[in-house]
């Protein structure tokens, strides 16, 4: 592949590929050989490089470790039948990855090196890409802060780094939820909108506090009122109830604006089911669940696609979701979804980049 900016390749050589195995894959744990570097300094990115995926020195003054200047993006690139290299939407992730970086004054990343850095490292790790069934190679953009200066202030240098790991399916399980009633993770004005590395430290407290008490994850409620539904952990969050899919508007700048949330939104609309974008009350999804009227509630992301529901706790009480029929929507468009990932169906909306 020929790219318009100068990426320097250094290869490893000592691959972890062989003592690697691919039929038992945990999320996160194993990285590829490779990872892509660029530096922002003098008021521009330079110094592209491909190096072998290791430790960095930090100072101990970085700004990054101390208040947190920094960002991030997950995507995932998936083989089809042929072998070929197929990656989801990365536009769509280089943009938002531009959107939080201006939020937490970082500067943004050109298209170019974004694709073109992704791209190089994919044909450098092309055999860290699985092709079996359900796996996948989660890809992980990032920029942070390398001043080393303990006054607060926008960093003048930063790193943007990509590397990637294969993975199996990550939440392979149905999970159970706790409407969050007390902490929040995001409010109006705030930083919810942005993938920023503090707003995961700030939602792991409430998140081990659920865990402890028997649930998976957290229903998010908004910080003013605690009646709104927000997100669902790491995922936005669905409702079907009375054949309507409700999810939570990103208008307010409280939710991350989803993927995958978008892919289904566009998919629901073309299956011809009714889509509302609006905030479901906890008083409404309670009411939901009595009567029987919530068919379906399920999270949205990358890292799950589509991740279903089957317990939800509202206040002291734990209701179980009835058992989803075969052709319920969450499952068709899972199938949906994952036949485009995998190229087994022709991708009629531009989401894929070969
Ligand atoms: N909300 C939050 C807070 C997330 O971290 C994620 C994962 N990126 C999502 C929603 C889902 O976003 P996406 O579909 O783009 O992965």
């Amino acid at each position: 592949m020929n790219t318009t900016i100068d990426i320097q390749i250094k290869q490893t050589s000592q691959s972890k590929l062989p003592g690697t195995n691919f039929e038992n894959l945990s999320f996160g744990q194993v990285m590829s050989d490779h990872m892509f570097v660029a530096d922002y300094k003098n008021g521009e990115w330079q110094n592209f490089s491909i190096e072998p995926y290791a430790p960095l020195a930090l100072n101990p003054a970085n700004a990054t470790l101390h208040y947190g200047q920094s960002v991030f993006e997950g995507l995932k690139a998936y083989k089809n039948e042929n072998d070929e290299v197929l990656i989801f939407r990365a536009d769509a992730n280089q943009r938002r990855l531009n959107e939080s970086a201006e939020r937490m004054c970082i500067p943004p990343v050109p298209e170019e090196i974004f694709m073109e850095g992704l791209a190089k490292l994919l044909e450098v790790d092309r055999n860290w890409i699985p092709s079996n069934p359900g796996c996948s190679l989660y890809i992980r953009p990032f920029i942070f802060a390398t001043d080393d200066y303990l006054g607060i202030r926008p960093s003048l240098t930063y790193k943007f780094m990509i590397f990637t790991c294969p993975v199996g399916h990550y939440y392979a399980k149905p999970v159970s939820v706790k409407v969050e009633t007390k902490y929040t993770r995001a409010a109006e004005g705030g930083t919810g909108q942005a993938k920023a590395a503090g707003n995961y430290a700030g939602s792991l407290y409430p998140a081990q506090i659920a865990q402890k008490q028997g649930y998976d994850q957290l229903l998010w409620t908004d910080g003013k009122s605690h009646e709104n539904i927000e997100e669902s952990g790491t995922m936005n969050v669905m409702f079907i109830i009375e054949d309507t899919l409700i999810t939570a508007p990103t208008s307010k700048g409280t939710i991350l604006k989803g993927i995958t949330r978008d892919s289904v939104l566009t998919l629901a609309k073309e299956k011809g089911l009714k889509v509302d974008e609006r905030f479901l009350k906890v008083s409404e999804l309670k009411e939901a669940l009595e009567t029987g009227k919530l068919q379906e509630a399920f999270g949205t992301g990358t890292a799950a696609t589509i991740a279903h529901i089957y317990k939800i706790n509202v206040g002291d009480t734990d209701f179980e979701l009835p058992e989803k029929p075969k052709d319920a929507f969450s499952y068709q468009v899972l199938e949906t979804l994952d036949a485009i990932k995998y190229g087994r169906i022709e991708d009629q909306h531009g989401w894929i980049t070969k």
